[in-house]
């Protein structure tokens, strides 16, 4: 599988700030081989970051979308406007999302078919709080995260997802995960889809990890058993470490 790494720039890069941010990240890696290179700029930036990318390889993400297709709902965004601008992915339930702005399973996962419907492969996070894993229901909570937000999705609409795994107390907090801790959550991801649907399924969806990667520790994590990619942040606001973080599958 080829491993993926999302630049989430969440609200930051006015459309001038995207297209400088990219034009150097874009002149240093160059269509890199061996992994799929995605950004998810601002909504206004979006469409610019289109023109900007035109013949390369790299992706663009929207970082949230509504569930309904259209109508009257005010400041949202339907899937369909995303393709429009060239998106191929979305962010769903990201933690932000979740604390900030109350984002249930239940919004996610009708956020996951809105996604499904219009063809945008679904980024679903999920993660445990700093209290949840200090009292050991790391895996319940990952468990029910997943139930919930995918739930009656079909087989058959898992053939291209990502399940970023992204625990609330690494987001932007300089303290990433250990490996060790990345290899036992993503091996119970794999194994609770493979339950759930079955184990080609499983095997085919990419789980990513996200929580403070950084050019000096993006090689061992992308290099952990089950991890299929990275998810970054702040990191990917800085093209010598972003650039850095996406050589690492080579060095
Ligand atoms: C994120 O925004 O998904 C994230 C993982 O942020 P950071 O890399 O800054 O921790």
């Amino acid at each position: 599988m080829t491993p993926l790494i999302i630049a989430n720039w969440k609200m930051h890069a006015t459309i001038d700030e995207t297209v400088k941010l990219l034009t150097e990240i874009r002149f240093s890696l160059n269509n890199p081989d061996g992994v799929e290179v995605v950004f998810a700029p601002p909504f206004t930036a979006l469409y610019s970051a289109h023109i900007a990318l035109q013949e390369t390889n790299f992706k663009l993400a929207a970082q949230d979308l509504f569930w309904e297709l259209e109508g009257p709902y005010t400041g949202e965004i339907a899937g369909s406007f995303l393709k429009d601008v060239g998106c191929h992915y979305v962010i769903v339930a990201h933690s932000e999302r979740r604390r900030s702005f109350g984002e249930t399973d239940e919004i996610a996962n009708k956020k996951v078919r809105a996604a499904l419907t219009q063809d945008l492969i679904p980024i679903l996070c999920i993660g445990e709080t700093d209290a949840e894993r200090k009292s050991n229901q790391t895996m319940e909570v990952l468990q029910k995260q997943l139930k919930r937000d995918l739930q009656e999705i079909a087989m058959s609409d898992l053939k291209n997802f990502v399940v970023a795994y992204e625990p609330v107390w690494a987001i932007g907090t300089g303290n990433n995960a250990t490996v060790e801790q990345v290899e036992e959550v993503h091996s119970f991801i794999r194994n609770t889809l493979a339950k759930m649907y079955d184990a080609p399924t499983a095997s085919r969806i990419r789980i990513i990890y996200g929580g403070s990667v950084k050019g000096d520790n993006a090689f061992s994590l992308l290099h952990t058993k089950n991890v299929d990619g990275l998810l970054v942040g702040g990191a990917s606001l800085i093209p010598e470490q972003f650039i850095k973080i996406c050589q690492s599958k080579e060095s």
